[in-house]
């Protein structure tokens, strides 16, 4: 009993220092952001982590209930009635930092895009968890396809692919057809 209760000193202690003295200065939000924006640059790349962090992110938007929305109108008129988010266009930076990601290529089939659209403007942004199963509009959520393989894909639940594209030269390029 007096060991439980020393270690619950001294992890009350450890609360409030970290809770009074750490997490509450301005060096340690500092540190916080930076190590944010690190860890996103390293995960990002990881298309399959993204995945299965949206899959997780769905069910809490799932989880979301018309009741809780009633006292927020500005929160639900993101939410079609159904409870889905509503399509949203992703800002110039989430399609830029995609199709870079990506590297141009369709993640699936991996024929190559590069200059077969207009990378503002293009319809080859698939939500990787799609709004109706809970998805998000975020720039985690998004992965480059081929129309040929959205098409495909939009009648089949969530999904990438672990392929994952090289920065060098390519070897096999596929052909170049009509736009896609
Ligand atoms: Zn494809």
């Amino acid at each position: 009993m007096k060991v439980w209760r020393e270690s619950t000193n001294v992890a009350n202690a450890c609360h409030d220092h970290s809770l009074n003295d750490v997490r509450l200065s301005h060096p340690y939000e500092v540190l916080l952001e930076a190590i944010g924006a690190e860890v996103f640059h390293v995960v990002f790349r990881n298309r399959e982590l993204m995945f299965r962090l949206n899959q997780y992110l769905a069910g809490l938007v799932q989880e979301i209930e018309a009741e809780m929305l009633t006292d927020t109108p500005e929160l639900r008129k993101r939410f079609t009635a159904r409870g889905n988010l509503r399509r949203s266009t992703p800002p110039t930076w989430a399609h830029w930092a995609v199709f870079f990601r990506d590297a141009g290529l369709c993640v699936i089939c991996g024929v190559d895009l590069t200059g077969r659209f207009n990378v503002l403007t293009a319809k080859n942004y698939d939500h990787i968890v799609p709004l109706a199963a809970g998805g998000l509009n975020d720039v985690t959520n998004l992965q480059l396809l081929c129309r040929k393989c959205n098409a495909t894909k939009s009648d089949s639940p969530s999904g990438t692919s672990r392929v994952y594209p090289h920065f060098g030269a390519r070897p096999n390029p596929k052909p170049s057809g009509p736009s896609k």
